[in-house]
């Protein structure tokens, strides 16, 4: 299996670039967000309880974030692989992937880390505030939380996996097509 963790911070391209890897790949993109938004729109327990963090900026704790996650991987019988977007965010989530992957006799590929810079993160999340029309988006105050909460208890995951040799930095700066690219690129690298 081909399972790859998409990181980096808000804004960073991780969407944008997974529907590219899906495409590509066909590989099972698992985006937490999306799961999280998926549940405050359908209005279940779930989502009542992400929305009080996730309207703050603040990270879903963990035990519901890895529950939800494992839920998700398992609805999937002989999948190719999984694309892992905006999990995991912490060391836990990061540990609870390993074990759970494990589980199914497999492991986490590579991480591929989209770095953009601050300035940028907060340019591009307040313009797709006015397409996604995500709340989260359109509050300055709530994007600086996100990127400080990136900073402090996100980041931190990149180390976890240096120390599996499974780090990639991607610059995530410059034309879709461009960073398309250096993904690929990265990918055929491992797979070689
Ligand atoms: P995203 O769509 O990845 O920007 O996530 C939107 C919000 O959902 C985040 O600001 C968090 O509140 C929550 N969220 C998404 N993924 C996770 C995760 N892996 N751990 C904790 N909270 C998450």
């Amino acid at each position: 299996m081909l399972n790859i963790v998409l990181f980096g911070p808000p804004g960073a391209g991780k969407g944008t670039q997974s529907e590219r890897l899906t495409e590509k790949f066909k590989l099972i993109h698992l985006s937490t967000g999306d799961v999280f938004r998926a549940n405050l729109k359908n209005e279940t327990a779930l989502g009542e309880l992400a929305r009080t963090y996730m309207d703050k900026g603040q990270l879903v704790p963990d035990e519901l974030t890895i529950e939800m996650l494992k839920a998700e991987v398992l609805k999937h019988s002989s999948p190719i692989g999984f694309i892992f977007d905006g999990f995991p965010r912490t060391n836990a989530q990061a540990i609870a992937l390993d074990d759970l992957l494990a589980s199914l006799n497999t492991e986490i590929s590579i991480m591929l880390a989209l770095e953009v810079e601050e300035e940028e993160l907060k340019k591009r999340l307040l313009a797709r505030a006015e397409q996604s029309g995500r709340a989260d988006d359109a509050d300055a105050a709530i994007i600086e939380n996100r990127i400080a909460v990136y900073n402090n208890e996100t980041a931190p995951v990149k180390t976890y996996y240096q120390g599996q040799n499974k780090f990639t930095s991607i610059q995530g700066i410059g034309n879709i097509d461009e960073i398309t690219q250096r993904i690929f690129t990265a990918l055929e690298n491992i797979q070689a």
